[in-house]
Parts: C-alpha cells; structure tokens; sequence
C-alpha cells in the first residue's frame, strides 16, 4: 500500500464480494486499494453444497482456501483478510476480531457489506469451520445417508427438492418423502402478506412460476419420491423431547433410531434421517447492531445505487457503505445470479463515486432463469427472456447446463483470479 492509498473494504469474500473485488480488479484507480474479508478461511460454493453432502468425491470440489495467491494477480497491491470476522460498522472504519497491518480498526474509503444468507451446514459451513471441518462434516453426512432407510426432507423448496434427487440417485430403494406447506413443489402460491403489505418481518421468495411446480412433481413421481403437500412437521423446540424418545427431537441428519414425525394435520410418519431445509436467513447482525434503522425485511436495506440508507438520520452507515448480494434488499430472487449482476453495479458506482461522476441506478433486468436439478441427470427448469415471456425447460437442459457439473468448474474456478490457478474437474 501506498502512503496515500485509500482502502474499498468487502465484507464477505463469496459470489458476491468475490465477484465485486474481480470487477474493481480492472476498473479501481491506483489510488485505491480493495481489502477483500471474509469470516472464513476458504471459499465455498452453495451450488454444489448439497451434492458434496451425498456424492463421495464432491466435497473435494466446493472449497478452495481465500488466500492472496488464488484470489489476485501477483504483485496487486490488493489483499485477502481471512479467516478474519468483522465484528463492528464505524462511519469510515470497520472493526475486525484479529489485527491487520497491526490494528484491528481498519479505515475505509467505501465499505460494501456482502455478508450474504445463513443456513446450517451441510448447505453452508457454520461461520467458525476451518475447511477441513467443513470437508469432514460433508463426508459424515455421505456416510450417514448411506445408513438411511426412510428419509424425510422437511420443506419442498429448491434446496429441498434438489437434497432428494442427490439421494435418490445416490440410494434408488431408500424411502425418500417431501413434506411441503405449498400445494406443490416450490412457491407457486403467492403468500398473503405480499399481497397485503409492501413491507414483511422477514424476507420470503417470490412466488415461482407454477408450471415448473407442475414439471418438478413430474419428475419426483419418475423418481419415486413421496410428496406431502398443504402440511407441515412440527418442529419441536430444541430440548423439548429428550433424545431417547420414540418421537423426533428436532435435530438434523441421521436419528438414533427409527422416529416419529408429527405434522400440523396431525398425521404421524416415520424417518431414521431427517433434513431440514427451512429457507435462508440474510446474515444482517452486524448492520441492525450498528442501526437497526437500516434494516428493512431483515435485509440490509439500499437506495437504487446500491448505498445503504437508513430512516435514522444520523446513522454511521448512511454516506459510505453499500450492500449487495442475498443480504442486500436491492430487487430480484437471492440468487447466484443476482449476487454478480449487484457485484458489477457496485463496482461501476463505486468507481464513478472516486471519479466524481453520476451514479447508475441497479437494475436486475427481467431476464431469469431458475434450473432445479432433480439429481445428476434430470430436473426442470424456468427461463424469463426479455419480449419471449417464460418457458418451461426439462430434465435434458437442466443437466447439461447445471445439473452434471453444478458451476464448479467454471462458475465457481472461474471466481479466482489470483496467480496460483485453480481448477476443478467434474
Ligand atoms: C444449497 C444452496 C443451493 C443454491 N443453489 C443455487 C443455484 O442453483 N443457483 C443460484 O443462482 N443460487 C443458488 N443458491 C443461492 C446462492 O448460493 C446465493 O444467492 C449466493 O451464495 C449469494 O452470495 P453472497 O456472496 O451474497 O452471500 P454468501 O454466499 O452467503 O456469502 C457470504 C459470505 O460472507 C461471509 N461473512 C458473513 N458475515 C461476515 C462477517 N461478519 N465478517 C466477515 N465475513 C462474513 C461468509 O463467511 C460468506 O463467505 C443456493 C444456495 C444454497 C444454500
């Protein structure tokens, strides 16, 4: 760094802020520097988690370590902070748990948080995994699925929906059921409080077209999946039923024995592993403990430049920082896709910020795409083209574009710019 270098500090090192320090890698003036930080000591890759999480092998695919050499080019002035955990937002510094360059206060010029959505692993490393942790609960669960008879996936959602095609493929006679609170697979119904109010509690999907919900049940019936719609499993409170018993406790994965599941119809059904999958929940603490003014549906809420805004006047976080990716309330589903289409619009607007120049408002265009693997080799998928409307697409095109290869190869190797290369075989 030089002496009079200013720091773009990125909160969270995956699709998104990986994605931003790439794009500021062409476009950031001399006089800038980008600090690239992430609670973790390795990247991983969403995508492919649930894969990792059945196919032995896979979990060799979806991690790589967050280190200067992968990520920049040799001789960049720019650097990695990880594993380092930014712990507290200052108005032009950021606070982080272990020192760098000597403190643990880092100045910033702009501050972009991309601290992303939390699930519980396998979908996602807890927040304090080194990567071989997080490896070795992969292959535990590998191992664990093998040992199941009667598997009950709670929620039919995508990530649902694609755990039970891994496991089927993976176990062709094992009991595989889908309990799912909507009429059918995903969210084709579009939930009251969208209808009702601009504002929710908490952030939820949009509705999903229903054909795909149509197709998806197609191919699960192919499968033999069992689906249980218009249902719920009550989900009991964590130490409410000891371990011992004959009902389920709530807990995640492979179950001492055979157990039982109530749901709300008060229908009973049997599992001896269980896995839950309960939607995302946007990783936004550290902004509501600075200003809870700035959260909006649990999301860190943005102006149409992607700046955080806040109803508090006074708010620390009101004229330096921007959010995007899934933690961002910026328009458009929390996906992969959206998290890089956020990423270059940062990147232009923080740029045009140091040049003195207009800010571009974000927009997510109206082209989509939502391809749900059904295992390796089949699915459904939904396509949103400009002027062409939607379509339907099957099991053919969703496994030669998503499906065999799940982005590792190219999507998730292709992040890494640094001077030692990184690839991935599938
Ligand atoms: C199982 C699964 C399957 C998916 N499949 C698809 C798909 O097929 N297609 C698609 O488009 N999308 C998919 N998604 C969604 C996609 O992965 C997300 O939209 C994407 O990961 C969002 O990227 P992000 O960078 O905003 O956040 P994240 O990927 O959540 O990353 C946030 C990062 O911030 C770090 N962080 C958090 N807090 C701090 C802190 N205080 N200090 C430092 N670092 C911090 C975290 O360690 C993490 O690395 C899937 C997600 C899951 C879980």
């Amino acid at each position: 760094m030089t002496a009079t270098q200013q720091n773009i500090v990125i909160v969270g090192a995956s699709i998104a802020g990986h994605g931003l320090a790439n794009e500021l890698l062409a476009t950031l003036p001399k006089s800038h520097r980008i600090l690239l930080i992430d609670a973790l000591g390795f990247a991983f890759w969403p995508i492919a988690s649930l894969r990792a999480a059945v196919a032995p092998g896979w979990e060799e695919k979806v991690t790589v370590p967050l280190t200067n050499e992968h990520v920049f080019p040799a001789g960049s002035p720019h650097q990695v902070i990880a594993p380092n955990k930014v712990v507290e937002l200052r108005e032009n510094s950021i606070i982080l748990e272990h020192p760098f360059e000597g403190s643990t206060e880092v100045p910033f010029y702009k501050c972009v948080i991309a601290t992303g959505s939390a699930q519980p692993s396998p979908m996602r490393p807890s927040g304090s995994w080194t990567e071989q942790e997080y490896i070795g609960a992969l292959k535990k669960n590998q191992e664990d699925l093998k040992k199941a008879k009667k598997i009950v996936i709670v929620g039919g959602g995508t990530v649902g929906v694609e755990f039970a095609g891994e496991a089927r493929a993976l176990l062709p006679n094992t009991s595989i059921t889908i309990v799912h609170t909507d009429t059918s697979l995903l969210s084709p119904t579009p939930l009251a409080s969208e209808k009702t109010t601009q504002e929710a509690s908490s952030w939820t999907s949009p509705p999903t077209n229903p054909k795909l919900s149509t197709a998806l049940e197609k191919v699960a019936n192919k499968q033999k999946l069992e689906l249980i719609f218009s249902d719920r499993v009550n989900i009991p409170q964590e130490g409410s039923v000891a371990p011992t018993s004959a009902d389920w406790d709530g807990s995640f994965g492979l179950q001492s024995g055979e157990k039982t599941l109530t749901l709300a119809s008060g229908k009973k059904i049997k599992a001896d592993y269980v896995f839950l999958s309960v939607g995302n929940k946007p990783n936004s603490s550290i902004v509501q403990k600075t200003d809870p003014s700035a959260i909006t549906s649990g999301l860190v809420a943005v102006d149409p430049y992607l700046r955080v805004v806040s109803k508090n006047d006074n708010s620390p976080l009101g004229k330096n920082y921007y959010a995007i990716g899934d933690v961002s309330s910026a328009p458009g589903a929390k996906t992969a896709w959206n998290a890089g289409l956020s990423a270059k619009a940062a990147a232009v607007n923080l740029v045009n910020e140091i040049q003195g120049k207009s800010l571009v408002r974000y927009d997510p265009g109206t082209f989509s795409g939502l391809f749900v693997p059904v295992g390796p080799a089949d699915g459904a998928g939904s396509l949103t083209i400009p002027y062409l409307g939607t379509w339907t697409v099957g099991g053919g095109m969703v496994k030669s574009a998503k499906g065999k290869a799940l982005f590792v190869d190219k999507g998730f190797a292709g992040l890494f710019k640094g001077s030692k290369k990184v690839a991935i075989k599938v």
